[in-house]
């Protein structure tokens, strides 16, 4: 193995075990490396997911966290963007191949190549998978560092590095602005930063949610109305009525209905569910509309940097809960009852110590 160090972490040894203090392999610093403190780390539902394998292809021990701030305590001989005492945070990519169509055109998360997700991904240096922020450090190529905004709450920032950019791509891709009318579906992690950045962009928002004990919530987070989904006569009042609708949904669900909310040449766009739909895909809105089914993955470093500015000139923050290191596998419970509003943040003093 090529020359490293160790850092203390949390991770999980297999599918069926809860995370648990371990001591993981950091490289060496590299020419163009930085090497970040860990602050503070979020925890996205895709953390969960590796944990639990959900999505198969986990390796082990996993050791989750792509919501990352930190301060840079060294950087390597070649780094010119950076200086140590900066803050800095990291998301969901560590490296992509830079030569690809993709990544030229800085969609670095859709590298042909594949690009190396800061969790189980492959750490070309010590050629053994790639670990999170769920760690004391973090040794990170600078091109995949962002800066972060210095007038806004550092803890209430680490969720913008995945659930703020997962929202903010799609929102930009399909064009939202002023008077848009955008629903969001479901209200956790993601949902919340989508409704937070459409309305930045002043489009009109709806939340689209199971949980009627969440309308408050919405609305106090700017939300323009809310659906529950399963008042039938809430959603068929909604018929025709969106441009896009970005759904963040975990789990296999029935997109039919929503798709029936959006407008002539609307898009829905999912974000959440990663895997095979039981219910088959009702084509008459597509062919009769003209509507699309879409997907997206995160959004690209230069995309991610721009989404922070914009969060800095507009004051956009998550709404967090923070919790020790200690207390993941408790929180991993209660994300998995929607019980989290909205976004559990690690404070990593308490691996620390
Ligand atoms: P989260 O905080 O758990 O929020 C998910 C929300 O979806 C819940 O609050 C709930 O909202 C709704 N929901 C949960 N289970 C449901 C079910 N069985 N049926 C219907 N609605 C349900 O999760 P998150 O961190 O926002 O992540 C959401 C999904 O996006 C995860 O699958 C995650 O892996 C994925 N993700 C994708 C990307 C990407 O790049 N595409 C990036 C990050 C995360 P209501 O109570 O309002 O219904
Ligand atoms: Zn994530
Ligand atoms: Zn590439």
């Amino acid at each position: 193995m090529n020359d490293h160090y160790t850092v203390k972490a949390f991770g999980a040894a297999s599918k069926d075990d809860d995370l648990k203090e371990i001591i993981i392999d950091r490289r060496s610093l590299q020419r163009k490396d930085i090497e970040i403190d860990i602050l503070y780390c979020g925890v996205c539902h895709s953390d969960l997911h590796t944990a639990r394998n959900d999505w198969g292809g986990t390796k082990y021990p996993a050791v989750p966290g792509h919501e990352i701030v930190g301060k840079i305590t060294r950087v390597g001989a070649d780094v010119t963007s950076f200086k140590v005492g900066d803050l800095a945070g990291v998301g969901c990519l560590v490296d992509s191949c830079r030569e690809c169509e993709s990544c030229k055109q800085d969609l670095e998360q859709y590298c042909l190549n594949g690009s190396t997700g800061t969790y189980n991904g492959k750490d070309q240096y010590l050629n053994q998978q790639t670990f999170g922020g769920y760690s004391e450090k973090i040794i990170v190529d600078e091109d995949f560092v962002l800066r972060i905004p210095e007038n806004l709450d550092l803890q209430a920032v680490a969720p913008l590095l995945c659930a703020g950019i997962t929202t903010w791509s799609p929102l930009k891709h399909w064009n939202v602005k002023e008077g848009s009318k955008v629903a969001v579906v479901g209200l956790g992690g993601l949902g919340h930063m989508a409704i937070k950045l459409a309305k930045g962009l002043g489009a009109e928002v709806t939340l689209i949610s199971r949980s009627p004990d969440k309308i408050q919530d919405a609305l106090d987070l700017g939300a323009d109305s809310v659906v529950i989904s399963t008042y039938e006569n809430e959603m068929k009042a909604a018929a025709g009525k969106f441009d896009l609708i970005i759904d963040t949904v975990p789990y296999d669900h029935d997109i039919n209905p929503y798709i029936a909310t959006l407008n002539i040449s609307g898009t829905l766009v999912l974000v959440g569910f990663i895997g095979k739909m039981d219910d088959a895909l009702f084509t008459p809105p597509m062919i009769l509309g003209r509507r699309s089914v879409a997907g997206s993955v995160i959004g690209g470093i230069k995309e991610t940097q721009e989404m922070l500015d914009f969060c800095g000139e507009h004051h956009i923050v998550s709404e967090v809960e923070m919790i020790k290191m200690q207390d993941i596998n408790k929180a991993y419970e209660r994300m998995l009852k929607s019980d989290i509003r909205y976004r559990f943040v690690i404070d990593m003093q308490s691996l620390k110590k």
